[in-house]
């Protein structure tokens, strides 16, 4: 972008960003309501317009006319790994080296066991406490599971350090879910690798979001989030990438008989595919990958540098009109403020975070609340709008101004923030 920024950013400025926006058009690609500023595509992204049609063709002709012959005639045994190779392209991976399949938890468990097995001199998975809870709870559960393996946490700036003799597995989110913090995937690979450890990335608030190159920062394995950045809907499989080099040093923990070589002569033994489809347990969620395959095929459209630019301004704009309209009100930016340190997300620090989240959200400006007391915003690229950040921010100042979040119904705590 080479529009040069005014002073003081006005209402005006933003609606000139849009203009100049070289990933507008896609925004109609989604189904948009004008009115909402959707800040939670870190959470659940939207609806792309081809995807209803698709599933009804799937549903309607597919199955309802082709039964079983649809396992072969319309491409469903081979969609994990069609659809792989299309989220490889997107992350930086190569053929054969990704596999749409279960959830993000479910594969951060089979690609973490299968690299503590192959380290049995190795046993400790070495994280941050800060890493989202389903990592940390996958740890925990394979060290209940494989009597050897331990878990350490140490805080972020202590984990080169910490990668000593006895780490197998460095076990990491790329960007934080709560600060929007982006982790130095690369450096911190070659590190693991150097002291002997295997390290796996959960890309889960990074794929889609920022742009990612698996192979020159020299990521081995990696699990990725569906339904997020990605827009493949509510419980979207996930994907996982296993390395080339590594595919037959891995096994996946969790046989099944799609992962066999010859899943249907039979055979009472199990013998693993080669390559990336051992990693198959059971059979794959055919209408989730309809859905997000939607999704990523838009996603092969976009530029890279594009997804990056708008990624880092939509951000940077958020985070100034923040410290100019927000510190004020007693709003905190703990995200970082160099873009290349954090994803498409921004997080705010108040201590009456969750009932002004609630009003925010009654006034149709929609992001997240996180504990203890971070009001979350996500800024999908390619159909968050310049001004969506401009009304959303003047709804928070006008909430807090005019103390509606004290009113009592925005104090109630429901199952899901
Ligand atoms: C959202 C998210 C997941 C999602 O896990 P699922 O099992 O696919 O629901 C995993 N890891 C991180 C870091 C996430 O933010």
């Amino acid at each position: 972008m080479t529009l040069t920024p005014p002073d003081v950013i006005d209402r005006a400025w933003c609606v000139e960003l849009d203009a100049h926006d070289p990933l507008a058009r896609f925004r109609d690609r989604f189904d948009c309501d004008d009115d909402l500023m959707y800040l939670d595509g870190n959470s659940l992204g939207r609806l792309p317009r081809a995807t209803p049609q698709r599933l009804r063709t799937l549903v309607e002709q597919e199955w309802g006319r082709g039964l079983v012959r649809g396992w072969t005639e319309s491409g469903w045994m081979h969609s994990p790994r069609r659809l792989g190779d299309k989220i490889a392209r997107l992350i930086g991976a190569g053929e054969d080296e990704v596999l749409v399949t279960d959830t993000t938890s479910v594969d951060i468990f089979k690609v973490a066991t299968a690299a503590l097995m192959a380290r049995p001199q190795r046993p400790v998975i070495l994280t941050e406490p800060g890493n989202f809870p389903t990592d940390l709870y996958s740890a925990s559960g394979i060290a209940a599971l494989l009597p050897h393996v331990s878990v350490r946490r140490v805080q972020r700036h202590e984990l080169r350090d910490a990668l000593d003799a006895g780490v197998g597995l460095l076990l990491l989110t790329h960007v934080d879910f709560r600060t929007g913090e982006r982790h130095d995937m690369r450096g911190l690979t070659a590190a693991a690798r150097d002291a002997g450890a295997l390290a796996l990335w959960d890309l889960s608030h990074s794929t889609g979001a920022i742009p990612l190159d698996l192979a020159r920062d020299g990521v081995e394995l990696a699990v990725g989030c569906g339904y997020k950045y990605l827009n493949g809907g509510p419980g979207a499989p996930a994907f996982l990438h296993v390395t080339r080099a590594l595919q037959h040093e891995l096994a996946n923990p969790v046989r099944g008989w799609l992962g066999h070589e010859s899943p249907f002569t039979f055979e009472t033994e199990y013998r693993a595919a080669s390559g990336i489809r051992q990693w198959l347990s059971g059979s794959p969620p055919v209408m989730g990958i309809a859905a997000l395959e939607v999704a990523v095929d838009m996603f092969l459209e976009v530029e890279r540098h594009s997804l990056a630019e708008k990624a880092a301004s939509l951000t940077e704009l958020f985070i100034r009109l923040a410290d100019a309209r927000l510190a004020a009100h007693g709003f905190e930016v703990i995200t970082p403020r160099e873009p290349e340190r954090r994803g498409a997300q921004v997080s705010l620090r108040h201590d009456q975070g969750y009932p002004i989240m609630r009003a925010l959200i009654a006034r149709g400006a929609i992001g997240d609340f996180r504990d203890p007391d971070v009001c979350r915003f996500g800024f999908a690229p390619l159909y968050t709008r310049y001004i969506d950040v401009w009304d959303a921010v003047e709804h928070m100042a006008e909430v807090v101004s005019g103390g509606e979040h004290r009113n009592p119904e925005h104090a109630q705590r429901g199952f899901i923030t």
